[in-house]
């Protein structure tokens, strides 16, 4: 192969059986027990679709679109990654098939390939290569998840390519895990494994023999099973490591741990040197006892428009509990869809809830169930966590009913509105400080104001005492923006105006004033992204804590971190 081999020894993670096994969970515990260990972890998925990137597909199709800080479109397993591990991700972490042919047909098209036949085998495969080397140069380990089921025909080439990877590196380089499904036939009291049995023989018959297999089920997997599947499989019986059902994700890497998994990689990949011998996984242990023995509890509203899927807005469940976490608080998620809050009304739906948070979102169905929404919550004092669309939503609330702005809207709803309190953000100057243009006809992929961008917070709103600073750094991805045309008015009505680009153009976050609410932040980036159970996110945290201080009437909390004891 033409490109040089970063020789960072690599885990590939593929799936057989049925897909929604929960591989990139699986994938990133195992790299937090290796990080636990002392080692330098990164993580990558490939996808087999041809989208170039996952931001053009609707959240019911694929679940959330997650943003990396350089601004990338990528699939919502790199925030699993991003959870579980402390290495900061970027768009060379996420490939898809489109993004492959797209950089195989340009390279043609420019006459990279000197007059040959530009085939799968290599030019396909080499890309493949090259763009895995690329994401994990520099690393002690790395993972690398293979998205779909293995027998699919989309990713063969995925496949093939790091068949050739094993090849090419040795065993001790590159290292198959293989996640497949145990179903337990309840008729006749069994648990099943020869679905496992066919999906190794499929991958087998590409040339690829798994080194180790784990194994999904809902009970653990008893010793007879554990060895027929490593006699059918060609698998060591150590390395046939069982995978139940928990409740709480964050268990699963001590789980994974206590059968030795980071050790069979340790052993394999020869990595003895770097890694420490013991893993401390005592962030871990802290998060899942402070899941597990909480003090308190609250309900969250989130209205949105995707709800009935469950991953479409992956991060902000999460972001949620993770604040919850902070704080010793279990955290009850209500779906609503806001077409609902249209149909019932707010009143009725949100009656009894102790925080409301309104996600991100597109186009203009339940966009005014969002604006009720954020009414309801400014009216009756409940806490209300905007993000982005639900920021726009808050602003076009006040903008009616407290500054008298009838008919105001965004202009992605309205474009003949009398009053685009919220517009269509024609040019922007992104992070490293270049000047990006945009109008009504560009493309919709990759065109949004997307990545980490800085803004600078307001001393003495509740913004800044959330954040205890006045520079923050959060990801972005949106079209439009509030129109500053209307910040006096605004401003005049009551809104507080908490942050701003750092160029002064932009408005990053509103408020309501204290004195007038107890908590109602809005911010046009989304924080979601930066939260982890370990840490948590500053308005994550403050907006649980405010919903426990609303269900406790009022009453004001101490802060209370992870060291709260269990009552
Ligand atoms: N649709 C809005 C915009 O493009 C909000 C986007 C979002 O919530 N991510 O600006």
């Amino acid at each position: 192969m033409n490109s040089p081999a970063s020789q960072t020894p690599i885990v590939f993670v593929t799936g057989g059986v049925v897909s929604s096994l929960g591989k990139g969970i699986s994938a990133a515990s195992l790299a937090a027990i290796l990080e636990a260990r002392g080692l330098a972890v990164t993580m990558m998925k490939l996808d087999p679709y041809l989208n170039v990137d996952p931001g053009t597909m609707s959240p019911f199709q694929h679940g959330e679109v997650y943003v990396t800080d350089d601004g990338a479109e990528t699939d919502l397993d790199l925030g699993h990654y991003e959870r579980f591990v402390n290495t900061r991700l970027s768009g060379l972490n996420s490939i898809t098939t489109g993004k492959i042919y797209e950089a195989v047909i340009r390279k043609e098209r420019r006459g990279d390939y000197l007059g040959g036949t530009v085939q799968v085998i290599p030019h396909v495969t080499d890309e493949i290569k090259r763009c895995i080397d690329a994401a994990t140069a520099g690393f002690d380990v790395a993972l690398v998840e293979i998205g779909g089921t293995v027998g699919d025909i989309e990713s063969l080439p995925f496949l093939e390519a790091i068949r050739q990877m094993r090849i090419e590196r040795g065993p001790d380089k590159a290292m198959y895990m293989h996640l497949t499904l145990i179903p337990y036939i309840a008729a006749a009291g069994e648990l099943k494994t020869k679905p496992t049995q066919h999906s190794v023989k499929e991958l087998r018959s590409i040339g690829i023999q798994p080194d180790v297999l784990l194994c999904r089920s809902e009970q653990p997997l008893p010793d007879g099973e554990r060895r027929k599947i490593a006699l059918f499989t060609n698998v060591p019986e150590k390395a046939v490591i069982s995978a139940i059902d928990l409740d709480n994700i964050y268990r699963i890497p001590e789980w994974l741990h206590a059968q030795r998994l980071d050790q069979l990689v340790v052993d394999q990949l020869h990595l003895q040197d770097k890694a420490s011998a013991t893993a401390d996984l005592s962030d871990w242990d802290a998060v899942v006892d402070a899941s597990s023995n909480p003090i308190d509890e609250v309900t969250i509203a989130v209205v949105g428009k995707y709800v009935d899927h469950q991953d479409a807005y992956k991060s902000v469940g999460e972001a949620l509990k993770h604040g919850g976490i902070r704080q010793r608080t279990r955290v009850r998620l209500k779906w609503m869809e806001s077409e609902d809050i249209e149909r019932d009304g707010a009143a009725a739906m949100l009656a009894g809830i102790d925080g409301i948070l309104v996600p991100g979102g597109f186009g203009d169905r339940g966009f005014e169930g969002k604006v009720l929404t954020a009414q309801y919550a400014r009216e009756h004092k409940v806490p209300y966590f905007g993000i982005c669309y639900g920021m726009q939503a808050a602003v076009v609330d006040v903008a009616r009913n407290v500054a008298g702005l009838a008919g105001a809207n965004s202009t992605e709803n309205d474009r003949a509105t009398p009053h685009p309190v919220i517009g269509l953000i024609t040019e922007w100057r992104t992070q490293s400080g270049e000047i990006e243009r945009r109008d009504e006809g560009s493309d919709l992929g990759g065109t949004m104001r997307l990545g980490l961008q800085e803004q600078r917070i307001k001393p003495g709103t509740l913004a800044h005492q959330l954040y205890g600073r006045e520079v923050v750094g959060e990801r972005h991805r949106h079209r439009y923006e509030f129109n500053n045309r209307y910040r006096t008015q605004m401003e005049d009505a009551g809104l507080l105006i908490s942050a701003k680009s750092m160029d002064d153009l932009l408005v990053e976050m509103v408020e309501l004033p204290q004195a007038k609410h107890p908590w109602f932040l809005a911010c046009q980036a989304h924080p979601e992204f930066l939260s982890t159970p370990r840490s948590g996110h500053p308005l994550f945290v403050g907006f649980i804590r405010a919903a426990r201080e609303h269900k406790a009437g009022g009453k004001l909390l101490n802060d209370s971190g992870l060291s709260e004891a269990a009552a």
